[in-house]
């Protein structure tokens, strides 16, 4: 069963929505357990769902996967990582960008992470330059 979180603007909460089917996930508009309010915000869900190859890209193409993310917290960050490098798959299976990942949820700043992870800047394949980031 899918769960999505989302974060309510009306009344400021983060909220979950439960979801019989992945289709009804993605065709209903979400709205507020709490307030009834629509000015629901979609987080990054911690659930990890099986999608199919369409819906995968419509997700990372979706900025608004994005919009529950606080740039200066990096376990939000290594969270997000996280999220995107499951479901690009192997695309992503880089020991390295796993490592950027790691040194994110343990709380340690994206800057120190450059300064211990030199290649990074180099713009190798799959280092942080790739995401964007
Ligand atoms: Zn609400």
């Amino acid at each position: 069963m899918p769960i999505y979180e989302y974060y309510c603007t009306d009344c400021r909460q983060r909220v979950s929505l439960f979801y019989r089917t992945i289709t009804a996930a993605i065709e209903t508009e979400p709205v507020c357990p709490r307030c009834d309010g629509e000015n629901l915000r979609r987080l990054i869900s911690r659930v990890a769902v099986l999608r199919s190859e369409e819906t995968r890209l419509d997700a990372l193409a979706d900025p608004s996967m994005f919009s529950g993310l606080d740039e200066d917290d990096p376990k939000a960050m290594g969270r997000m990582m996280r999220q995107m490098s499951n479901e690009m798959g192997e695309e992503m299976d880089d020991p390295e960008f796993n490592e950027v990942i790691d040194r994110l949820e343990s709380g340690q700043a994206p800057e120190d992470i450059e300064k211990a992870m030199p290649d990074l800047a180099g713009g190798e394949p799959g280092g942080m330059n790739d995401l964007g980031v």
